[in-house]
């Protein structure tokens, strides 16, 4: 075979992972139902998507000052923190180990942990003297019966502590704190690192109302309108609004995606440790993206149309291909081959021609805009339930941080789904988990004064 006649099977092959407009107005059209049965009282036991209400009703408004505790757990770390809100921010953060046995042990275990790492953080830093408000950034799904009231759904990223699901996590640290007896805290929120991610950008951004994480996993919470929270059952005071956690990742697992899903991401799910779960992340985020290029490209080699059909054994190995290469790869300039040469070196593909690295760098890209239209779907909707005419999107994540083209392919794709008209901009939100922890403690005890 000739390269032309290679590099035109190879796209032909890739063309299963490429979505048109049509496939990308249907997957908004289902994602508006499913956020609907979320949403409703009758409809939410059986929904995938559960829309959480998170009980944060208010936007700060950029004048909340004062000194916060946070604790950061179910990001990449675990961290303790201290923020100065006001005209000087600042913010003192320390990460704590949270070993292994302690992940999967007994519940108190694990809370036992996070209280002796607040209390030697509130020792180092000498804040014993006062009684300094706390945000509980937690990021894994709660059904929230308050501000400060949040039964954990179930486990995810590795934890599997017994004794905890279905428990008010608030409940568990506090009794840790108690069983120490040697700090006093003030816990005034917990909150999702999505929500979080929404305040943080919307202390100066005054039309944020979107928090949006695409980086290992996915998830986003928005600003929705009481009436359309069917299951609300919080008071009916102004506001009229609450910040949803959508729960997004687990769109599709109904089987409403699967006129999208390829062999790529059945193979990708059954693999998994939670088969049948998180399909729409599944195809979105840095979990995945890297081993569904693999399994793309080991097709290819398959049939004789990558390094002549000789694969490597560290390619054969499942998550080998990371998701960081597709970054690198797409970051090399056009006709230009350095990174995804280097990646391949790595992977022991030591003979690639200019026509191999023109064909893996056409895969990456398949799978990283299908991911970016996928997720630029999901905005497209929570755009238009708000409905107000400009909206500014709070972002973090790996993916989006990372790829060096995922933000453009976001935004434009984003104005394809949307009314004609409606503004928005999609912006780079700074460690949300930690000073959104604090910007939910601030505008509950500005309540609360
Ligand atoms: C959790 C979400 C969280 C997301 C990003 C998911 O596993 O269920 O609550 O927002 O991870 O950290
Ligand atoms: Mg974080």
């Amino acid at each position: 075979m000739s390269d032309e006649q290679i590099t035109k099977k190879v796209r032909e092959i890739c063309e299963e992972l490429i979505l048109s407009q049509e496939n990308l107005k249907e997957v908004c059209d289902v994602l508006h139902e499913e956020l609907n049965k979320g949403l409703g009282k009758d409809t939410n036991p059986e929904a995938t998507i559960k829309c959480f209400p998170t009980y944060v009703r208010e936007l700060p408004n950029g004048k909340e000052k004062g000194r916060f505790l946070a604790l950061d757990l179910g990001g990449t770390n675990f961290r303790v923190l201290l923020i100065q809100l006001g005209e000087k921010c600042s913010m003192d953060s320390r990460i704590y180990a949270v070993p292994q046995p302690i992940m999967v042990g007994p519940g108190d275990g694990l809370f036992d942990h996070i209280a002796e790492c607040l209390a030697s953080f509130i020792k180092e830093r000498e804040l014993g003297d006062e009684l300094l408000p706390l945000g509980f950034t937690f990021s894994f799904p709660c059904k929230q019966e308050g501000l400060t009231k949040a039964r954990l759904a179930r486990w995810t990223k590795g934890f599997k502590c017994a004794g905890v699901e279905g428990r008010d996590v608030v409940e568990l640290l506090k009794a840790a704190i108690a069983r120490r007896g040697d700090v006093k805290i003030k816990i005034c929120a917990i909150l999702n690192d999505t929500t979080g991610t929404l305040m943080s950008c919307a202390w100066k951004n005054h039309n944020c109302r979107i928090g949006l994480i695409v980086g290992t996993v996915t998830n986003a919470s928005y600003m929705e309108k009481l009436e359309k929270v069917e299951l609300w059952d919080g008071d009916l005071d102004e506001p009229h609004q609450v910040i949803i956690n959508t729960e997004w990742g687990a769109f599709g697992d109904n089987g409403c995606l699967d006129f999208i899903r390829t062999e790529y991401d059945n193979n990708i799910d059954c693999e998994s440790i939670n088969p049948g779960r998180q399909l729409y992340e599944k195809m979105i985020s840095g979990m995945y993206m890297g081993e569904i290029a693999r399994q793309v490209i080991i097709r290819l080699v398959a049939e004789g149309l990558l390094f002549n059909g000789n694969s490597s054994e560290i390619l054969e190995e499942k998550g080998s291909f990371f998701t960081k290469y597709i970054s690198e790869i797409e970051s090399d300039k056009p006709g230009d081959y350095n990174n995804c040469r280097v990646i391949l070196e790595e992977l022991g593909l030591n003979s690639a021609t200019d026509t191999d690295c023109a064909n893996v760098r056409h895969v990456c890209e398949c799978v990283s805009r299908r991911a970016a239209y996928l997720a630029a779907a999901g905005v497209a909707v929570l755009l238009s339930r708000i409905g107000e005419e400009s909206v500014t999107v709070a972002v973090d994540g790996s993916v989006y941080r990372f790829h060096p083209h995922f933000h453009n392919l976001m935004t434009e794709q984003i104005s394809h789904l949307i009314k004609p008209g409606m503004k928005f901009g999609l912006m780079l939100s700074e460690d949300g988990s930690g000073r959104g922890a604090a910007l939910v403690a601030a505008v509950a005890s500005r309540n609360s004064r």
